[in-house]
């Protein structure tokens, strides 16, 4: 039986996978900024399958705040990742890319092959073109060394286990703990930005069920959107939560905080290419789903 490592182990999307011989890494068993621990880790383990979820990642402000760790951190992380992943022989990387790496201005949906055509969004361009070197190093590999090296590219991710602090945590998981507290502490609900702008969300389970795909039977080269490709807006993912904890006190939209990027719709064609029959959670029972989770956990979870 293959042996999978996963790295970034204990996060949203790493704590969501589940196979039968599996190695889940956190930061507390290997630095893997440090190129030499990260080497000496992957001989040690010496991995069939390698899914890489590590990353340093964050929301809209924090991305604008820490350019330098963003940019640093993650670069350091993939290119130690793969390197040592070739070194060891492993058979196949998946690496988990974000739709932050597409270009601001482009012709929407997004695509995979529009990757590379265009600058992203100044709000996060240093962890975008980090990701972006993961499918380019990925690419190299393949074309030099034959290495199996793929990448898929989650839209916003929301689920258990997710972090919920308020400084860096992404939108869905941001709300649902500002509501909450909204609502026991009887005090308004407050939303950054003008609640417009529109994102894609998928929930947790759905992407461990289309990696676990991914994983075993994907058979292309390039990287692979898992989005259902369906849009909402900020102020409708408000209203779902605003009910999910029965919330009807003041929602307040925080204008002096950044809207980031207006939309990104982005396309599931080849997805379902593969996959037709794919059935995704609604957004209304994914969120009914981790609010109460959320609820059940307020005092352990991250945050
Ligand atoms: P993005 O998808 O990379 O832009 O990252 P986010 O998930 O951080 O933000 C998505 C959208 O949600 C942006 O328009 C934010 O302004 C908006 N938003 C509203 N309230 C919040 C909040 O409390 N935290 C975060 N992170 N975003 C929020």
């Amino acid at each position: 039986m293959s042996k999978i490592l996963i790295t970034g182990g204990t996060g949203l999307v790493g704590s969501s996978l589940e196979f039968d011989n599996c190695v889940k890494l956190s930061s507390k068993d290997c630095d893997l900024r440090d190129t030499q621990q990260t080497y000496k880790l992957f001989e040690s383990l010496k991995p069939d399958k390698v899914i890489h979820c590590a990353a340093k990642v964050g929301g809209v402000l924090s991305n604008m705040a820490y350019k330098g760790d963003y940019y640093h951190d993650n670069i350091m992380i993939n290119t130690n990742v793969l390197e040592a992943s070739r070194r060891v022989g492993v058979k196949r990387v998946l690496s988990f890319l974000s739709t932050c790496v597409f270009p601001k201005d482009i012709d929407y949906p997004l695509t995979e092959d529009k990757m590379h055509d265009g600058a992203p969004h100044e709000a996060h361009y240093p962890y975008a073109y980090a990701k972006r070197m993961l499918d380019i190093q990925s690419r190299a590999y393949r074309e030099q060394y034959g290495c199996d090296f793929i990448s898929v590219i989650p839209v916003n991710l929301y689920g258990p286990n997710d972090n919920f602090n308020l400084e860096n945590s992404h939108v869905a998981p941001a709300l649902i703990r500002k509501c909450y507290e909204a609502k026991i502490n009887n005090t308004p609900f407050v939303v950054w930005g003008t609640g417009k702008p529109y994102r894609e969300f998928i929930y947790i389970k759905d992407i461990a069920k289309l990696t676990a795909w991914t994983l075993e039977n994907y058979q292309d080269k390039g990287p692979l959107i898992f989005t259902s490709s369906i849009e909402t807006s900020i102020n409708e993912l408000v209203e779902i939560i605003a009910k999910c904890f029965s919330f009807d006190g003041k929602i307040v939209f925080d204008k002096s905080m950044p809207d980031g990027q207006y939309r990104k719709p982005s396309s599931n064609k080849k997805l379902l290419s593969h996959i037709p029959d794919f059935e995704f959670t609604s957004l209304e029972d994914g969120i009914a789903e981790t609010c109460e989770w959320f609820q059940k956990k307020y005092e352990t979870v991250r945050k």
